[in-house]
């Protein structure tokens, strides 16, 4: 199988500010060229685009395209679960909402430390492996955002987990918080295949500042085509020996046929190309504030909708270049409560797969821009 999944959790949209308003025609045109250039693997969860990506996935994929000739991917939502009767009841949902009577792949969405004592008191993993048992799912895993200690402790006592899904990006390779190179060692250590999410840290290692792209430019200079940045990204984690799945989340038919470009006939990083990104880590260990990958999770729990994730966006932006945009902000305030209006309830941060302490950088925020 070719290492590149179409993630769909930032799919084309009609109106930016509108998660809901996915733009299926753009999406067809997408899962058309990826099917034809021999990509398989498509990943979906029952949240994404407020909760229409799973039926986006059916239009445009499932209803056009023969079951055997794609891999789906879906996810439980353990952190809605509050009896075992809703694990069948959303499985039943998410069957009907992707038109499909199994999943290739299905994980338990977010597992994290509290999450996990929730899914053992509930009977998560029974039901899954159960689920498995009846051929209505093919191979099972969880999605993971904690820490590799906490990952060490799962992986024991549940190794008849297939997969495990990680955050895995060179930038975070070596964060205390993400653990990815930590995480990714522990999967190694159980014989897990990885699946790889945030190759891009939503979109961070695809736009370097200019200080990164100075470097990254004069690298491939004397390449016929100038690469993305987003290419050596998504090629670093492809290039570890246990990922299966690289995803992707694409966005536009440029972007994929970018991403596709390069995976078509993948090429593993060469030592040169290591040793370039460790330049560009460096780099952006000194410009980067808040480690935020605009996941909108904590959109969707905040009770006044903050604009969380486009304000982390300026604000990482003034770190980088100094430079203040008040146009932005009165357009991603517009529809959204302002940072200062925030009522400190945290509810944000205890969602937040990144562990960002969310209210104290929205006050640095709102000291800097209102
Ligand atoms: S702490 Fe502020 S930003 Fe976070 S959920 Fe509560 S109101 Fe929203
Ligand atoms: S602050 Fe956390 S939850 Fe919110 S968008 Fe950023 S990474 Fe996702």
């Amino acid at each position: 199988m070719k290492k590149l999944g179409f993630g769909t959790m930032r799919l084309p949209l009609l109106n930016p500010e509108d998660p809901a308003s996915i733009d299926h025609e753009q999406f067809k045109e997408m899962t058309d060229l990826f099917l034809e250039r021999g990509f398989v693997y498509f990943d979906t969860a029952y949240p994404y685009h407020q909760e229409h990506s799973e039926e986006a996935v059916r239009e445009a994929l499932v209803k056009r395209h023969p079951r055997d000739s794609f891999l789906l991917a879906d996810k439980m939502p353990i952190i809605r679960v509050t009896s075992a009767d809703d694990y069948p009841r959303y499985f039943e949902e998410q069957l009907e909402r992707c038109g499909v009577e199994y999943f290739d792949y299905y994980l338990l969405h977010n597992m994290g430390r509290d999450r996990y004592e929730n899914t053992k008191k509930f009977g998560g993993f029974a039901f899954v492996e159960n689920l498995k048992k009846e051929g209505k799912i093919r191979k099972f895993g969880f999605s993971f955002h904690d820490d590799a200690e906490t990952l060490e402790m799962i992986l024991s006592e549940h190794p008849e987990v297939d997969f495990v899904q990680l955050q895995l990006n060179y930038l975070d390779w070596n964060s205390a918080v993400a653990q990815s190179g930590k995480c990714y060692e522990t999967a190694v250590h159980h014989g897990k295949k990885v699946m790889v999410m945030e190759p891009v840290k939503g979109g961070t290692l695809a736009q370097l500042p200019e200080e990164a792209m100075e470097v990254f430019r004069a690298f491939y200079k004397d390449e016929p085509v100038m690469p993305s940045p987003a290419s050596l990204a998504i090629r670093y984690a492809a290039t570890l020996p246990a990922t299966e799945i690289v995803l992707s989340g694409m966005s536009s038919v440029s972007q994929l046929e970018d991403n596709t470009s390069f995976m078509s006939d993948f090429k593993p990083l060469s030592e040169k190309e290591k040793k370039l990104v460790n330049e560009i880590t460096g780099i952006l260990n000194r410009t980067i504030k808040v480690p935020c990958t605009s996941c909108k999770y904590c959109l969707e729990e905040c009770p006044i909708s903050v604009n969380i994730p486009e304000y982390f966006g300026l604000l990482n932006l003034h770190a980088v270049t100094g430079k203040k945009t008040n146009m932005y902000y009165q357009r991603f305030s517009m529809n959204h409560a302002k940072a200062s209006e925030c009522l400190k309830c945290g509810k944000c941060e205890r969602i937040c797969p990144q562990h960002i302490a969310i209210r104290t950088y929205l006050e640095e925020f709102a000291k800097l821009y209102e």
